[in-house]
Order: structure tokens, then sequence, then C-alpha cells
């Protein structure tokens, strides 16, 4: 268990009694390459292979915070990698859909929840800029790699009321973590909540964009 990191991650910041209880009963060493166990409840990103990261568990626990997620929802997650995020949303949520591009990974991550004993993570190969049609509408939506501009296609599977948390900028030294909020008639408000540092979302999409 993980109730070290929890109070952690308490001590700055995180507030959501839901989120840090969360992160407490979940064993981030579960999700973390045998060779890093002693760090696994440090608040750092690791490397995951592929040239991969798990993300520091502050910036989870943030983004799972601004999800505002009450316990019913269905969540597309961009960017299973390790399986961790999934794994706290997977508590948080009724079903989670994750996409990965890295088969090696999401084959790992889905290992990594079946041993976390965590029953409702749908786990699929392909390039998440495209999002989950098949599952749509969501009622959020969280994007844990950084696309140069939000995909449309996210933007459009997110269900009215629906909340969007997703890392923007192709320059990884100017990124910054936007919630786009959907409103009950389709209306979206976006707001930039921080900078960060994420790896790039790799697009298959052969299509140039403005
Ligand atoms: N949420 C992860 C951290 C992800 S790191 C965790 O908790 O461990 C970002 C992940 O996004 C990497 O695994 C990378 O392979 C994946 N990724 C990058 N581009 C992608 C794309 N277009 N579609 C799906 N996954 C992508």
């Amino acid at each position: 268990m993980s109730e070290a990191l929890a109070r952690q991650l308490r001590s700055v910041g995180i507030r959501d009694e839901r989120v840090l209880t969360a992160v407490a009963t979940t064993p981030r060493r579960l999700f973390v390459p045998s060779f890093l166990l002693e760090e696994a409840d440090a608040d750092r990103p690791l490397p995951i292979g592929h040239g991969q990261t798990i993300s520091q568990p502050y910036i989870v626990a943030l983004m799972t915070e601004w999800l505002r997620l009450r316990g019913d929802e269905r969540v597309l997650e961009i960017g299973t990698g390790s399986g961790y995020q999934a794994a706290i949303l997977a508590r948080l949520a009724r079903e989670v859909f994750s996409v990965e591009i890295v088969p090696d990974l999401a084959t790992r991550a889905g290992k990594a929840l079946e041993d976390a004993g965590i029953e409702n993570v749908h786990i699929r190969v392909g390039d998440g800029s495209r999002g989950w049609p098949e599952e749509a509408p969501f009622d959020r939506i969280i994007v844990t790699a950084a696309p140069a501009r939000i995909p449309d296609a996210l933007v459009a599977q997110l269900a009215p009321g629906g909340r969007l948390v997703v890392p923007v900028g192709g320059d990884p030294e100017h990124q910054l973590l936007h919630l786009v909020v959907k409103g009950p008639n389709g209306e979206l408000e976006a707001r930039e909540i921080l900078p960060v540092r994420f790896v790039p979302l790799v697009s298959t999409d052969p299509t140039p964009r403005a």
C-alpha cells in the first residue's frame, strides 16, 4: 500500500479525500519496473521502458482531482503507459477505457492491473488521438501525453457536461495542462491549469494540420 505517498501528496496540496484514498490503497510498486521498486513510493516520474515514464504521483493526483469523479463515470484515458493512472481512475469511476500506442506497454499494464485486482479497466492498442469511437461518449477524458493541439476527436467524444484534462504543447519546455468543460448544450469552456512536462502524443495521422 502507499499511505506514505498519500501523506506526501496531502502535504503538497492535494485535497480531494477520495483521490488521496485511491493513492493510499493502490500499490504503485506493481506498476514500476522491478529494478526501481525502492523508488516506487517517491513523488517522482520513473522510466518504464520504450522511452516512456510513469507520471509523477503529484501530477496523477492533480489531474484526477480536476476530473472531479463521483463514481459513476465512464472515463477515457489516452496513454496507458504503466497503468498506474488507470488504476487510480478505476477506483474513482465506473469504467475506464485506456488507449496505448506501444503494444508491449499495453500488455504489461494489463498484467499489472490484473495483479492489483482491478477489473474495470479496458485497454486497447492504437493511436489515442482518435479516441475510442465505439465506446464514446465519455463523461471524462484524460490525456497523459502531450499533443501540439487538442485532437478534435477527443472533444467530439466528450459527453455534454463532461470534462477533459490534457497537457498541450509541441515543445516539452512550454506545455500547459488544460481543462476543457463541455456544457449541457455542447458549448466549450477551456482554462489553463499549470505548466507541465509530458512525453509527446505520437500521431499516426498522415494529414498535416494547420
Ligand atoms: N498514464 C501513464 C503515463 C503515460 S506516459 C501512467 O500512469 O504510467 C505516456 C504514454 O502515452 C506512453 O506510454 C506512450 O507510449 C503513450 N502514447 C504516446 N502517444 C500515444 C498515442 N498517440 N496514443 C496512445 N498512447 C500514446
